[in-house]
């Protein structure tokens, strides 16, 4: 599970995310961001979808140095074209194959699907694009045809095939026995592009390279479409920390990309965001805070600077005269018993009145009531 690859799709199916929209320097600033946190692949656009997006494509392929580039397009020549156009070094090629997207959406029969993919796949090599073959809506396609379009695919030269959940369907035991049964017979990198709409996406992207899958589609915060997609940090950070494979992806930018994809997306995090959340270390006054005080693994699963995150410890009402005293210690103040006792009679009302007091507001107490003291 060490080799597995990381392509990011922030830009493209993050952005189709209702109501977001990221400017060509946003993204050429998301897509730096990724690159010089070890993020390899990313794929940055839909060049069918406009001229502008093409030169955008062109502006932050020009600008990527490390990273690939990858496209989006469907299985017609002037997508390719403009995947070509666009400059990408991959272009991911894709066609629904499932009989409901067949029969209402496309109007056509497996056949032709599949001599679509085979001639748009023979297309995009011819112009000089590494194409790989993704079939939409795999999890409600019969197995049977998902592996012979696929196989069909790679025959024409395609050097990745692709299973899409594309409704948040799968489950961890369905993605891993999917997988295990296209590798049996598909010989070549298999990439997973998956919807959180139950959650259950990064449970699922897991199942998936356990049982052999390659590459991980995801995006900053998980946006994306609907519930999103696969949530780089926690992914990544599951697999590092949980599973002990390592990507080549330092983790500890993940708090500050996190914060300028939300800024930039304009979708504020729910304070309780697993990994780069404002709560994600944060300890309340009591018996948790004071075990984090004497010993962060008591009640932190990996240190905060791991995914750049915070450690923060909040006051309330509740707290007593150890914690407060300890906090204080932690900014090296020591004050008199008498001192103290104001200190924590301020807390109490502070915390009364708006819930919580953290460090800094912490230090204002002290500093007012110590100015009170000298005076
Ligand atoms: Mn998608």
């Amino acid at each position: 599970m060490h080799d597995i690859i990381i392509y990011d799709t922030t830009l493209r199916d993050g952005e189709q995310m209702p109501g977001v929209s990221f400017s060509p320097e946003q993204k050429r600033e998301i897509a730096l961001a990724l690159e010089d946190a070890g993020v390899r692949e990313i794929e940055v656009g839909f060049p069918a979808v406009s001229a502008a997006e093409i030169r955008m494509m062109q502006d932050v392929q020009a600008s990527l140095s490390r990273s690939r580039m990858l496209a989006l397009s469907r299985v017609v020549k002037s997508d390719i074209d403009a995947a070509a156009d666009a400059c990408a070094d991959l272009v991911l090629l894709f066609i629904a194959t499932s009989d409901i997207h067949l029969k209402y959406k496309l109007h056509m029969s497996r056949q032709e699907v599949i001599d679509m993919a085979v001639e748009a796949i023979e297309y995009a090599k011819d112009r000089g694009l590494e194409p790989s073959i993704s079939s939409e809506d795999s999890t409600r396609t019969g197995p049977e045809f998902l592996k012979e379009f696929l196989k069909a695919g790679v025959e024409a030269g395609a050097v990745r095939t692709g299973i899409t959940d594309t409704l948040g369907i799968g489950t961890p035991e369905g993605i891993s026995s999917l997988v295990g049964y296209l590798k049996k017979e598909i010989n070549t990198t298999l990439s997973l592009h998956l919807h959180n709409d139950f959650g259950l996406g990064v449970a699922n992207a897991i199942s998936g390279v356990r049982a052999g899958g390659r590459a991980v589609a995801v995006t900053v915060n998980g946006i994306g479409e609907r519930a999103g997609n696969v949530s780089l940090e926690q992914f990544v950070s599951a697999m590092r920390f949980l599973y002990g494979a390592e990507m080549g992806i330092d983790t500890s930018r993940f708090t500050e990309i996190s914060s300028m994809v939300s800024e930039y997306s304009g979708i504020p995090l729910p304070r309780n965001q697993p990994l780069v959340g404002y709560n994600a270390f944060h300890h309340e006054s009591g018996i948790h805070a004071a075990a984090v005080l004497e010993n962060p693994a008591t009640y932190e699963p990996i240190a905060p600077e791991d995914v750049g995150n915070t450690r923060r410890i909040s006051l309330g009402k509740h707290s007593g005269h150890h914690i407060i005293r300890a906090m204080l210690e932690r900014e090296g103040i020591s004050v008199p018993g008498s001192e103290l006792d104001r200190i924590v009679v301020e807390v109490k009302k502070e915390g009364g009145k708006k819930g919580t007091v953290d460090q800094l507001e912490l230090i204002e107490i002290y500093n007012r009531v110590h100015g009170l003291h000298e005076s």
